[in-house]
Formats: structure tokens, sequence, C-alpha cells
């Protein structure tokens, strides 16, 4: 029988977790249509393309469930900052970005992606939204992405909100112009920043149309304790709670952060099959999520890096901050250090984030009949090897260098750690170039 390619002679990350030796996968078009033993595979199978992953583990590419791509070149800006951050230096920085610089944003934000084994990732909220629809066409990324939405304009530099009837416009627009861009790789959702930046009746009309158009919608929720402060003064009610109120809460809502819930939040969230994302490194400087009690009840968590501003678009990076950080608060005082296992984190890191995209039957495991989006991990590496366990040692010593090789929808985007759909030489220096434009614009 003819494939497109033959993926042979490499470890295997099945949907259980578990690792197979010797195994291939089989691609046609853009899905996987078989996965097995090499050998058995080679005889029933002559392909277009032999890919020998000799050395490699074949496992499904991270989904990064919460990044800012718009945020690129505010890296080494925030780091020992005083908060509340997204204030003081993400939203004026965002506001003065011109239509060039977000599509060079998004670029490099895709390139480090590539470079990192993140193959989905959901974009928090760009501001010039057609120069980063076609960049993340260019690279050849999947995403769900959403336009920056606010209509309440104090504390906001100016042109970073709009009126209600603008912001539902903008949104409905963008879904209907974009959605299933790039052969379906690219969703449209819908946006809401926060309750701190949104009216009640924003939250309540997009959250309805969302519905409505069949698409999902993406929020920063209980990051801070002003946004918590902030409904119980106004409302007499804790944000979680308001937006119940308002009917947002429902299985399409993606809710970044959500570290600062008491027991009835995380029960509301339960309730309405919210898919939660936490973004480790930024969260630890603000709270320590309530991960386990959140996974206990049967709550889908996702993880995301909350963009480069933060630390950069290491997944490996967030599994193991993330780890290191739940053992110490829940585990260690209890005697539980087993509380985030290495399954449990992958999970997280790959199907977790599909989940929250809205996409689990497509992407998130290596399964037949799912998308070819696959990352190929060197394991032959002296941090890796001899072990034991291959995933608890991938999760605790694995890196973004250690991402050999990527494809998506069944399409190679790196090889060899070679970008091939972007120029990286000519998207550093232009980054180079652009970081110190805006450098003195920020410093006035
Ligand atoms: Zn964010």
């Amino acid at each position: 029988m003819y494939c497109d390619c033959l993926i042979k002679d490499c470890s295997v990350l099945t949907a259980n977790y578990e690792v197979h030796n010797d195994y291939g996968i089989v691609i046609s078009g853009k899905k996987i249509i078989d996965i097995g033993r090499s050998a058995e595979l080679q005889e029933k199978y002559s392909a277009g393309e032999t890919y020998i992953a000799q050395g490699k583990l074949a496992m499904p590419g991270f989904i990064d469930g919460h990044t800012h791509t718009s945020q690129q070149l505010l890296r080494g800006v925030i780091s020992d900052e005083y908060p509340i951050i997204y204030r003081r230096f993400n939203m004026p920085y965002e506001a003065s970005l011109t239509p060039d610089e977000v599509r060079l944003c998004t670029e490099l934000s895709c390139l480090e992606m590539i470079k990192s084994g993140i193959t989905a990732f959901a974009d928090a909220g760009g501001t010039f939204m057609v120069p980063m629809i076609e960049s993340i066409s260019k690279a050849g990324l999947r995403a769900t992405v959403t336009k920056a939405t606010s209509d309440i304009s104090e504390g906001l530099p100016q042109g970073m909100s709009e009126s209600t009837a603008e912001c539902i416009k903008n949104n409905e627009e963008l879904f209907l112009q974009y959605n299933n861009h790039s052969d379906g790789r690219i969703k449209i959702w819908f946006q809401i920043r926060s309750v701190a930046s949104c009216t009640g009746e924003l939250i309540e009309t997009l959250a309805q149309m969302a519905r409505q158009h069949n698409t999902g919608l993406h929020m920063h929720m209980s990051e801070y304790s002003e946004s918590v402060l902030l409904t119980l003064n106004k409302f007499n009610m804790r944000e979680v709670e308001y937006l119940d109120s308002l009917n947002a809460l429902g299985p399409n809502l993606l809710a970044a952060h959500c570290i600062l819930l008491n027991d009835r939040d995380i029960r509301l969230l339960q309730e309405n099959d919210v898919k939660v994302v936490h973004c480790p490194r930024s969260n630890l400087g603000k709270g320590v999520t309530k991960t386990p009690q959140m996974i206990e009840m049967g709550i889908s968590v996702g993880l995301g890096t909350d963009g480069t501003a933060h630390s950069g678009l290491s997944m490996f990076k967030e599994i193991t901050a993330f780890k290191h950080s739940q053992i110490v608060t829940w585990g260690v005082p209890y005697a539980d250090n087993a509380v985030m296992p290495a399954k449990t984190l992958l999970r997280m890191a790959t199907y977790g984030g599909a989940k929250a995209l809205g996409q689990e039957k497509e992407i998130g495991t290596i399964e037949i009949g799912k998308k070819a989006d696959l990352i190929f991990i060197d394991i032959d590496q002296p941090h890796l090897q001899p072990t034991h366990n291959l995933i608890n040692s991938l999760m605790e010593a694995g890196e973004s260098a250690d991402v050999k090789a990527m494809m998506v929808d069944g399409n190679w985007l790196m090889k060899d750690r070679c970008v091939l759909t972007l120029d990286e030489e000519r998207l550093l220096f232009e980054g180079k170039n652009s970081i110190n434009v805006i450098n003195k614009r920020m410093m006035g």
C-alpha cells in the first residue's frame, strides 16, 4: 500500500503515554494512518518518503495553551520588575506596535516555537490580526488566535480599548473572514482580555456569540488579586462567580492562569467543564495553582508559556518549574511527593493543550486518524541516557534543543534543527534591529 511518509526505527510515545521501541508511524496526507513495529510497517507500505528516526522519540508536539506572539520583542524587559507588569510594560508596548512589528514578532515567536517543539498554540490577543495570521500561516504551525478585546479604557493605553459595539463587531468579523484559514490550521476565537478591562455586557455577549458560532473564548482568569477584589467590590461576587452570572463559563472557555481560586470557584469550573491553562513560570510570580485538586476533580488542565516576555517558549522549562513548585506546595507538607507525576505533566503539555484548543479529537496524541503533528526528540544524549524510565528523565531533564525535527499536518517544519518554513538568520537580524527601535520608543 502506498503512503506519503514512513517514519521508522524510532521510539514512539503512544496515546496511553507508553514508549514503544523499534516502532514506526505511517502518514498519508495530513493524517497518521498506521502505527506499529518498524519491520511490519516496512513490509506493508511503499512510501513516498522514508524518514529513519533512529535514536529519536516520536511524540505529539507540545501545545502552548496560552501565549502572546506579539510580545516577542519584549524579551528581557519584565524580569525582576514589580507587579503589575501587564499594565506597566506589556500593554504600553503592545499599544505602540506597528503592523510590520507584529509580523516580525509573530514570525520570531513561531521560529522559537518550532525550535522548542510547540506544534500548536493559543494566542491570547493581538492588535494587527492580518499580519499575525499571515505569519502563522507561513510558519506552518497550528493556532487559535484572538483579537485583543477590551471596552473599559481606564488604566489602558490609548488604542487598547474600543466601544462595546466595536469589540463585538471586530470579533465577529475576524471570525467570519478568517476562521479555518490555512486549510483549517488557524481558528479564530473570541476574546475577553480580563474582567478588569471588559464590561459585563461585553463578556455576556461575546460568550453567547462564541457558542452560536461554535468557537472558543479565551481569557485571563484569576491571575491577579485585583481582578478577584474588583468583582467582589463591584458585584459582591468572586471573579468566577461573576463570570458564571454572565453565562460566560462553558466547555469552550479557555481560562488562562487560574491561580487565585477558592473551592467554590474550582467547583464552578468543573461543573461548566472550563478548560484551565496554567503558565507556571509566569504564575509563580503571583501564586501557586491548586492543580492536584483540579485534576482529582476531573478538570482538564493544559500548560502555556504566557509568551516570551515572561521567560521564553520552552515547554520543558515550564514542566520542570511546575513539577517542583507543585511538589514543594502540595507534596512535601503532606509527605505526598508523587503529587505531579511525569505522565500527568506530559499529558498536560500535549493532550491537555489539545482539549484547551477544543481539538482533542484531532491532535494531542499519536493515534491512527489523528493529524500528523509530531516532534522528534534526540534521546541518545548523556542528559537523558541511560535511564530506567525515559518519560521521567525527559520531564526532568529534557530541553528544547533536544527537539530535532517537527511536522504539522504531515508537512515538515524542521529537520536536523533547521527550520524549513522561516528564514532564521534574517529574522534574528531584523529582530535585533527592531528591538533597538522599540527600546528607544519605550524609554521615550
Ligand atoms: Zn497572558
